[in-house]
């Protein structure tokens, strides 16, 4: 009997690989949802292919043969319409956090590659998932990489878990050159090939103080430190108290965090994935929070608590954006970052209600202060 797939932002880069994932292990999976943004001709195409139950889109789509949801709420309207084995939340942003909550509902597996609402929610998807017995397997990955390490050991002795980061396109750049960096340029990232959005956030790193964040959620420790790893193979590291260091290595290549998702606890043969050669060398760098503060921004967020970790992450999202649309500059990011989590709404409980609210004040701050 194969597994019922649904897959939530199917036309994005992350959805496409888990589709390519499950073309390789047809036998094993069918797919039994989709729900997509914008890109409707690729969604025509994979609904084609795929034949799914049910499909969501934001845009009209031809819906033959297929139960529809169509408009602003498609996908919170399929996930509590669509029961599948495995769930791939791979839309991006904040958006994911409605659908998710639904899904989380059903107490089956989520493949979760979506980092904002862990960030923002992250207790109230945590306790939901623990409640309705569901599995949340990370697709991040460096969340992938520390969930594996963590099966070596026991939880009560893991001293510290150890992000690694490619440290960006611009990582050797002088922090004076930021001020001309374009999108074209921040959203082609060295090692990795991925959305806009998360290439941006990666060549800001704000992407790893997100992931920092997402690993306290999502694993319930403290003690998360980060390291410069260019070459993107270690993927991340688990320190445990008797001194040892567990690490997960691949070449960079999310289909296979993505399949590790769905094959859980297995790692099947795949055929894609060439194993790393271990008689290269690698190198290890000490982070430069001088020139990128990021990282240690969202560490003060997590101690802070309440809704300062979903003020970092939605700041974050809408300063992208205003970037993306040449509003402001490379450089002006992180500043408007930081400038959002000193103002009063930035702190306080944090609540579905709460963040929503939270939303519309960043939205109307940052519009204000930086017109079209
Ligand atoms: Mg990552």
């Amino acid at each position: 009997m194969s597994e019922r797939i649904a897959i939530f932002g199917s036309t994005g880069s992350i959805g496409v690989q888990a589709l390519n994932v499950v073309r390789r292990f047809s036998q094993d999976y069918c797919v039994v949802g989709l729900s997509a943004g914008e890109n409707t001709d690729l969604l025509q195409k994979q609904i084609a292919e795929f034949r799914p139950e049910f499909v969501a889109s934001v845009r009209s789509f031809s819906s033959e043969g297929v139960r529809a949801f169509c408009g602003a709420d498609a996908a919170l309207r399929m996930a509590e319409e669509c029961d599948a084995d495995i769930t791939v939340m791979a839309m991006s942003g904040i958006a994911a956090l409605s659908p998710l909550s639904a899904i989380l509902k059903k107490g089956r597996r989520i493949a979760l590659a979506n980092k904002e609402a862990i960030v923002c929610a992250g207790d109230l998807v945590t306790k939901t998932a623990k409640r309705y017995g569901t599995d949340i397997i990370p697709v991040d990955s460096e969340h992938s990489a520390v969930f594996q390490c963590l099966r070596v050991g026991e939880r009560k002795d893991v001293k510290k878990i150890v992000l690694t980061a490619s440290g960006g396109p611009f990582y050797a750049c002088h922090s004076a050159d930021f001020r001309s960096v374009t999108p074209e340029q921040a959203v082609h990232h060295p090692t990795w090939k991925m959305g806009k959005k998360i290439s941006v956030d990666s060549a800001t790193m704000v992407n790893k103080g997100l992931e920092i964040i997402e690993a306290a959620r999502l694993f319930g420790v403290d003690e998360i430190d980060y390291v410069i790893h260019p070459e993107s193979i270690v993927h991340s590291l688990v320190e445990y108290a008797d001194g040892s260091t567990v690490a997960l290595m691949s070449y960079p290549n999310m289909e296979l965090a993505i399949q590790y998702a769905l094959t859980y606890p297995r790692h099947k043969q795949n055929g894609g994935v060439r194993p790393f050669d271990y008689r290269k060398s690698l190198t290890f760098l000490p982070p430069d929070e001088a020139r990128f503060p990021a990282p240690a921004i969202a560490k003060e967020c997590l101690k802070k608590g309440g809704l300062a970790p979903a003020a970092f992450c939605i700041a974050d999202e809408v300063a992208v954006e205003l970037f993306l649309h040449r509003r402001i500059g490379f450089a002006d990011i992180v500043p408007a970052v930081r400038d959002v989590l000193g103002l009063p709404f930035a702190s306080g409980e944090c609540s579905l209600e709460g963040i929503a609210e939270l939303r519309q004040n960043i939205c109307a701050h940052l519009q204000a202060k930086f017109p079209g």
